[in-house]
């Protein structure tokens, strides 16, 4: 029942995610107050949901500042909640999420090109992967095109290891660009394209978490501190400060972080760390935030600012006179930072006042560069002003539509047009930063790309529009939407793709010896009536059969898989495999992704289409391997992939009995957090080992165990982890068969491992165990418990804290190698 309510929400949300804002009087009201307030708030953090919504809502919702989160990651290195996407792909839905929370509270989002590599102690560890002068570019670079008066960090610089690494990264860097933005010998590049920028304060968010207690923050000493009354109701809008940000953050769904609303007075603290401490905890005291700011901008507060008081919400059309009387005075603004951002504000007011209805719809979902498609213009007054439409344009200059055309009073007007698709750079709807290969820690981006959160969309017109004498442009994104028999009007943007794109779907092939095996590849039509070769590019030394393909097909969407056969070299060996389509004479290698989630809108992701391939030069005994699922992992499939044989074990049905089929035993990761039953397994678990049986558990945290006994003997976990790749690995029993037999394991083996060594070693354990291997991260002393084995009567019990799980999918050959060896040993 859960699950049905589940989707159905899903479903329903789906329907809103790309829907056009319809604006009530109330927020019409609401947007004139930000129209009217010259000033602007930056927010600076690591990643997603390190921002705070209740501060950022405040400054939007309540000073009406024009606020922005710059999270220096787009959350690449976190876990996924809900859906099997990783990495980049999880990176894609939490940028997603940060914009649609910004819908919500009202601010806006930028980034760096830095990239959420993974949990890192200190900055010093996270400035080993990130370019720190090109992070802090990046940063400078968004204070100078923002040019906000106040930032404020969410992290103290001050405290390196007391939170993760990039947190206190992203506050050194925010310190440093603070000053360093007004200097134009700094990063000339962006001190050329936006001028330089000195903001008047710089604050520390804190909060008592970073006293460690309540009772500590109270004592401590705030006279440097500012705080801020936040608990705001907001009548216009019907909601509290606190609802609004709870509804921001709940859009961190991937992350599980659901928030219930509050309300009544609550406080937020910031410490200045820069400027001058404003008096009356006025965080824009003494800047001057009104129209009078800007040269020729106390004219214009003449006209807009009475319109606050005498807003009428029954006809918010009434004050489009005065909208449009200032539209040519801030047109003419000599400052063109603000002249832009007030520009754009007073044509949504425009807009929204006037009652017109404006939407450009494709008629499919996707199109090719240069293709030609017909988009339907529907532009409905449904207010009561004479309005002309004048012209239908594409941006790129070619002109749709150009007959005057006066827009009747609430007549449906729709105005069906022919349009080719633009060729631009970025080709693609696909995330700009995915598009060429970047650095464990870093992301590629084209220069005038840096900082945006999304690709610009491609496909847009631009409808003139003539009130009296004053033309406005206002462009429009061209979108596709559909009715859809249960859910009503369903959106999507329209998305720019290549003709044809090809599929690998499995990523890591993984061959155990010389034998070929079947490869499935699949070509997917971006178009209608294509037809070409697919073929599969294969590193030196592997061989793929047949050569190609020929393919056909008819429609847009449709798609066909082929079998290859593919044989591996004869010695250890790696490479990427690409499944390439050859239409004409054009070559086509990427793998079309969609993401289709309810709470953001439907994205289109290109990827290299390409798989690793992995010879293995490896040794293995036994064959029968049970495993015991904890939190999930992949590593059952791969190890079928080496050849076991792997069943799956269900935790209420263990028995003596059940057991003594198997060669090994492994557990699953946190399958003693997750797995209650295991609480009463474990005598039959040791009694299997006892017979001569292998238990091979895979890491568990120490927090909510089922059971303290997990092992024959004690063991005592702890939050020991080693996340450095690369860090060095001591072998401290090197005659021991897990390092010997039947794979000689050498240093070569703990190359090319990702993400981290391992996490929640033991710190404590019996006289019987034997530790393995020795590893710390820089700086830290020596951790020896990331592999340990004890005999227990004819078997053996291994606990390990190594990252198998992130390894083996991975297709590491040494990971394999080492864990083949832990399957083997009691054979
Ligand atoms: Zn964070």
């Amino acid at each position: 029942m859960r699950i049905l309510c589940f989707l159905f929400l899903l479903i329903t949300a789906t329907v809103f995610a790309q829907a056009p804002k319809k604006p009530t009087s109330s927020e019409i009201y609401h947007d004139l107050q930000k129209l009217n307030f010259i000033g602007s708030a930056l927010y600076v953090a690591a990643h997603p949901d390190d921002e705070n919504t209740r501060l950022i809502s405040y400054l939007v919702n309540e000073v009406h500042a024009n606020t922005a989160y710059l999270s220096l990651t787009r959350g690449d290195g976190g876990q996924n909640l809900i859906g099997p996407e990783l990495r980049e792909l999880l990176g894609v839905i939490r940028t997603e999420e940060l914009l649609e929370a910004r819908k919500i509270d009202g601010g806006q989002q930028f980034f760096t090109r830095a990239n959420d590599f993974g949990y890192s102690k200190n900055p010093e560890e996270t400035f080993e992967f990130w370019d720190r002068e090109k992070v802090m570019a990046d940063v400078v670079r968004a204070i100078r095109k923002f040019r906000p008066d106040i930032v404020i960090n969410r992290f103290d610089h001050r405290s390196p290891g007391s939170t993760h690494g990039h947190h206190t990264a992203s506050a050194i860097l925010s310190v440093e660009a603070f000053d360093e933005a007004a200097q134009a010998t700094k990063f000339p590049r962006s001190a050329a394209e936006f001028g330089t920028w000195q903001p008047q304060r710089l604050f520390f968010n804190t909060s008592w978490w970073f006293y460690g207690s309540k009772e500590k923050f109270e004592k401590a000493d705030k006279s440097n501190h500012v705080s801020v009354e936040i608990g705001t109701f907001f009548p216009v809008l019907g909601l509290s400060n606190g609802e609004i940000a709870a509804m921001s953050r709940s859009k961190h769904k991937s992350q599980g972080f659901g928030s219930t609303g509050t309300r009544g007075s609550e406080k937020e603290y910031l410490e200045l760390l820069k400027g001058v401490k404003p008096p009356d905890n006025d965080l824009f005291a003494g800047i001057n935030t009104h129209w009078s700011r800007l040269e020729g901008g106390e004219e214009i507060g003449k006209i807009l600012n009475p319109l606050e008081k005498n807003f009428n919400f029954k006809q918010p059309s009434a004050m489009l006179p005065q909208l449009l009387e200032a539209y040519p005075l801030i047109s003419n603004l000599k400052d063109s930072h603000w002249r832009e951002i007030k520009l754009k504000q007073l044509k949504q007011l425009i807009w929204e006042c006037s009652g017109i209805f404006l939407e450009a719809v494709a008629s499919e979902n996707s199109v090719n560069p240069g293709e030609e498609y017909t988009v339907s213009v529907e532009a409905t007054n449904r207010g009561n002003n004479r309005v002309v439409l004048t012209s239908i344009t594409d941006p790129k200059g070619s002109i749709l539509y150009n007959q005057s055309t006066e827009l009747p009073y609430n007549i449906e007007e729709q105005f069906t047009l022919s349009k080719t698709a633009n060729q631009l750079e970025p080709e693609y709807t696909s995330p700009y930063w995915l598009e060429e290969p970047g650095s464990v820690g870093m992301y590629n981006a084209p220069e005038a790309l840096i900082g945006l959160p999304e690709t610009p969309v491609q496909e847009q017109v631009i409808l003139e529009l003539q009130f009296g004498d004053i033309t406005i442009p206002f462009t429009r994104n061209i979108i596709y939407k559909y009715n859809d028999p249960v859910e009503g009007e369903v959106y999507r943007p329209l998305a720019v793709l290549p003709e044809v794109t090809t599929v690998l779907p499995e990523k890591v092939m993984i061959f155990a010896d010389n034998h070929s095996k079947k490869v499935s590849a699949a070509v997917r039509a971006g178009e209608n009536n294509i037809s070409g070769r697919l073929f599969l590019e294969t590193p030196p030394g592997w061989t793929a059969q047949p050569a190609y393909y020929d393919f056909s097909l008819g429609h847009k969407g449709e798609s066909e898989t082929f079998q290859f056969e593919l044989t591996p070299p004869a010695i250890q060996n790696e490479g990427v495999l690409r499944a390439v389509a050859k239409v004409g004479d054009i070559n086509f290698s990427k793998e079309l992704v969609t993401l289709q989630y309810a709470h953001i809108p439907h994205n289109t992701v290109l990827l290299p289409s390409a798989a690793k391939v992995v010879r293995l030069d490896i040794q293995k005994k036994g064959n029968n391997i049970g495993y015991i699922n904890g939190a999930g992992d992949a590593i059952p499939e791969s190890l079928k992939q080496i050849g076991y044989n792997v069943s799956t074990i269900d935790p209420a049905a263990i028995s003596e009995e059940s057991l003594q089929t198997f060669d090994a035993i492994v557990m699953g990761i946190r399958a003693y957090n997750t797995v209650p039953q295991l609480a009463f397994a474990q005598p039959y678990l040791n009694e299997y080992v006892n017979n001569g049986g292998t238990l091979i558990v895979q890491y568990n945290t120490n927090h909510a165990l089922v059971t303290e006994d997990l092992a024959p003997y004690s063991l005592t976990l702890s939050r020991d982890r080693v996340t450095d790749e690369f860090s060095e690995v001591k072998f401290l029993d090197p005659k021991n068969p897990l390092l010997n037999t039947p794979n000689k394991i050498t240093q070569k083996d703990f190359e090319g491992w990702v993400q981290e060594r391992g996490l929640y070693f033991p710190n404590k354990w019996s006289k019987e165990f034997t530790p393995i291997l020795g590893m710390h991260d820089k700086g830290d002393p020596q951790t020896k418990g990331s592999l340990l084995i004890a005999k227990y009567g004819k078997g053996y019990y291994i606990y390990t804290g190594l990252s198998f799980f992130r390894e083996l999918p991975a297709g590491v050959p040494g990971a394999y190698r080492l864990f083949a060896n832990m399957l083997s040993i009691g054979k």
